[in-house]
């Protein structure tokens, strides 16, 4: 979780300047939902970005992307390490049960719940971790 006294201010939408909400950053670009659900569909240009050398969130494999959510509610972000395969599973919402479980067990140690975080969110995944809306098969 980023520390309580960052400042986070409220960025456009990199691909359509829409600036209504905190939105998600992926590797340091914030797109909205209209722009990310176009990202899984492969519309536009590609993600592209270097990766870190940091460990997945999911998996521990090495190389990662940073993504960055604001919880429902909350000014405070989530700061989450995905490697390229499991940063494309979050966004095409389309991560396996194990993978979502990995996850919710970190949130849930953060006091957060899965529900709460935009991209596991409740309306996509059902309590197994199963994805009911993919948004696209990959
Ligand atoms: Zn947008
Ligand atoms: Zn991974």
């Amino acid at each position: 979780m980023a520390s309580a006294d960052s400042i986070f201010p409220k960025i456009p939408c990199c691909r359509c300047a829409d600036h209504s909400r905190f939105w998600d950053r992926i590797a340091g670009k914030t797109y909205c939902p209209n722009c990310l659900e176009g990202l899984a569909m492969g519309e536009g240009d590609p993600l592209v970005a270097k990766t870190d050398r940091r460990h997945c969130a999911v998996c521990h494999h090495l190389g990662t992307v940073r993504y960055v959510t604001f919880p429902l509610n909350s000014r405070r972000p989530v700061e989450v390490e995905l490697c390229p395969e499991h940063l494309r599973a979050i966004v095409a919402r389309r991560l396996g049960p194990h993978a979502f479980e990995q996850l919710r067990r970190q949130l849930e140690s953060l006091g957060l719940e899965a529900a709460e975080v935009f991209l596991l969110h409740e309306a996509f995944y059902d309590e197994q971790g199963r994805a009911l809306q993919p948004a696209v098969e990959w």
